[in-house]
């Protein structure tokens, strides 16, 4: 008898049959000069590793690309994308102010040495305090909805002058989908509504600044082209109503060299390049800002053009596996009894990883290069990539191609500078240690791994809690063992 086999329809992972997709097979065994063995061996598996080199010329060429087309343009650090202290401060020392979403950002920023008047205060939920403060300090605020605006009002009537704000415009710039959560609606008329509101507030308000943020990873350079002119629009309309607007910010989101899942080719090929952006920006500024009284100031708020490529993980293979290949139907109505033989399918490479999905938060948007820390002999294999967590979920990569790596053999995951330091979470194990890689090759610790008794320190263990017997509900009362920390 033969068997009927029914066929099935087996979905290629990303990277799977398309031989660019990851570009050329490299090692890195070095960053910045220093070995990767060497970093691993005095600071740990894993650990995430950052190059001040290139955190630098990121900001230099950013501001070097923009100055090529527009002679007024500020950059301010998007604190969100990466709030270790020692990065924003490298960030500041290249002349960039401090962009901040929360009331816990601002104090960051503050506690950084960031005078309020070089921060750009941004996000949804600004506390009256934080807004007041900012009012002393001179932030650039830049009111999200009406809710905020009618708070500025208030705080206005006791402030002598007017305060200067700025609004967020969401805008159709031709992104889809169209970000829509920030700030006022350009299109449905509320952006003029908010310019209104504060032409009536006779006095106590000034708009001096247009802000959208358009999205993220924006690989279309137009689409900013088409932000401006929605701006420029807005600013001409303001300027009836009274105001000369200062300032225009075209938010973030420049492409780093991340690539996105869906991508055929990996970004550092396809990136249209910033000088594109440069110029597509630049350019329609000085066009359609001429019929203006005054011409506005250009601020930026790049955050993970400025820090992805300078971010590294390296983490070290804890066991390599082999994982049942193919798709087994479940059983089926035709085939209640499961007498059908599944499918075999190729069974698959898999490693295991002493990092987990709980660093790598934006690996649900991006495939990551993952790079042998050392020159490894053989083939390259697909392989899928897992971490350390024990969740099903925690799968780095589905199918990379690596060489046959063993337990002990460094891998490097690459970019991985923005957000995922500031988006990991504490989950299952502790966070590693953050290094930054100085100019002259000397590494420092910016962030300590975590301990038991950092982690700990938040919590409280109510008294009647207190026993530290097991399973003994009598044993209240005896003497603890270690757990009480009160
Ligand atoms: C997150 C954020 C940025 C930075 O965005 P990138 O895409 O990383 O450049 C800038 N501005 C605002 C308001 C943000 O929320």
């Amino acid at each position: 008898m033969i068997n009927y086999v029914a066929p099935i329809i087996v979905r290629h992972g990303p990277g799977g049959v398309n031989p660019h997709a990851n570009g050329a097979r490299r090692v890195v065994d070095a960053i910045d000069g220093v070995p990767v063995t060497a970093l691993l061996e005095r600071h740990g598996s894993p650990v995430f590793v950052f190059s001040e080199g290139r955190l630098r010329a990121a900001c230099r060429r950013v501001r070097a690309a923009f100055a090529a087309h527009y002679d007024d343009v500020q950059l301010a650090w998007s604190y969100k994308t990466n709030y270790l202290r020692a990065i924003c401060r490298v960030f500041h020392q290249e002349g960039s102010w401090a962009e901040v979403v929360s009331d816990f950002e601002y104090e960051k920023a503050r506690n950084l040495g960031i005078p309020g008047a070089r921060i750009v205060f941004n996000g949804p939920n600004k506390s009256i305090a934080a807004l007041e403060r900012a009012v002393d300090e001179e932030a650039l605020i830049q009111v999200d909805h009406f809710e905020e605006l009618a708070a500025l009002e208030a705080i206005a009537k006791q402030h002598s002058g007017p305060v200067r704000v700025a609004l967020r415009i969401s805008l159709d710039a031709g992104i889809r989908p169209v970000w829509s959560k920030f700030g006022f609606c350009l299109e449905n008329g509320e952006a003029m509504r908010a310019v209104r509101t504060i032409a009536g507030s006779r006095g106590g308000l000034q708009l001096i600044g247009l802000h959208c943020h358009i999205g993220t990873c924006i690989l279309a350079p137009e689409a900013y082209a088409n932000a401006v002119r929605r701006l420029a629009g807005l600013a001409f309309e303001a300027g009836a109503a009274g105001f000369d607007i200062e300032y225009f910010n075209l938010g973030g989101g420049l492409p780093s060299g991340s690539t996105l899942h869906g991508a055929v080719f990996p970004a550092r090929q396809t990136n249209p390049g910033l000088d594109v952006y440069a110029r597509a920006i630049g350019e329609t500024m000085s066009r359609e800002t001429r019929r203006l009284r005054r011409k506005p100031r250009l601020f930026l708020e790049t955050g993970r053009a400025l820090v992805d490529d300078a971010g590294y993980l390296l983490t070290t293979v804890v066991a390599n596996k082999t994982f049942p290949g193919g798709n087994a139907p479940a059983p089926s109505a035709w085939d209640p009894k499961g007498l059908v033989a599944p499918p075999s399918g190729t069974p698959v490479n898999g490693v295991i990883v002493d990092a987990g999905v709980h660093l790598l938060y934006t690996g649900a948007w991006y495939r990551f290069d993952v790079l042998p820390g050392r020159e490894i002999a053989g083939p390259d294999i697909p392989t899928k990539l897992c971490g350390c967590l024990c969740m099903n979920i925690d799968v780095i990569r589905e199918e990379v191609p690596l060489p046959p790596v063993r337990p002990g053999d460094p891998l490097v995951i690459h970019p991985v500078g923005a957000y995922n330091v500031s988006q990991s979470m504490q989950f299952i194990a502790y966070r590693p240690r953050v290094v930054l890689i100085d100019e002259q090759g000397g590494d420092h610790v910016i962030r300590e791994k975590e301990s038991l008794d950092y982690i700990e320190e938040m919590e409280r263990l109510p008294a009647y809690l207190r026993c530290a017997g097991v399973g003994d509900a009598r044993g209240a009362g005896r003497s603890s063992t270690g757990n009480d920390h009160e």
